[in-house]
């Protein structure tokens, strides 16, 4: 078997982005190598085959990067969480808290019921408040969600553990201390 890819090499780190003081981990350069793009969309889904899963969640936007791929490489559809306002149908919104004040996201609110099994995605996890935002407007729908896929974890920060107590499995394929 070919040695593993270091993926955590092909993150890019920039510092003072968005803010100073923030370390933000940059996938862009993950996705432009090809093959630590299939690598992490493989991993992925590899880590959540045989579970029944009939739908993949993305949050926008890197989500749908990395969903998007997942979904794929599972022959399942792929079903947009975006920010308030984006999505053209019928709609359900979750608020959650930001550093300071609010943000909601949106999910269509037919796309979902109670005979599915849905995968979430998204690029990195640090609070989890996005992904518990997220869990919490996919059960609003009827369908199951117990299994969470992370390109990206930060420990420290204890969001991936905190989803956990949510009754959500976690994985991740990268994490920065
Ligand atoms: P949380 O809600 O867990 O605190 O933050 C996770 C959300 O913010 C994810 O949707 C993720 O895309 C974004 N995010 C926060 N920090 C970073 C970062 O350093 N790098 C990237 N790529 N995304 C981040």
């Amino acid at each position: 078997e070919l040695a593993q890819l270091d993926l955590k090499a092909l993150v890019r780190t920039i510092p003072d982005y968005p803010k100073p003081g923030i370390l933000f981990r940059d996938i862009t350069t993950l996705i432009e190598h090809p093959e630590g793009f299939r690598e992490s969309v493989e991993r992925l889904a590899n880590a959540h085959r045989g579970l029944g899963v009939t739908h993949v969640a993305g949050i926008e936007a890197r989500g749908f990067i990395f969903g998007a791929g997942v979904a794929i490489a599972l022959g399942v559809g792929f079903v947009p969480i975006r920010k308030k306002g984006k999505l053209p149908g019928q709609t359900i919104g979750q608020n959650y808290a930001l550093e300071y004040g609010v943000d909601t996201i949106e999910i269509h609110d037919d796309v979902l019921d109670g005979s599915h099994r849905v995968l979430l995605v998204d690029d990195l996890i640090a609070t989890g408040g996005t992904a518990i935002a997220a869990v919490g407007l996919i059960r609003r729908t009827g369908a199951v969600i117990e299994h969470a896929g992370f390109v990206i974890d930060l420990p420290d920060i204890g969001g991936a553990e905190k989803l956990e107590t949510e009754g959500v499995t976690v994985t991740s394929l990268i994490a920065f201390e």
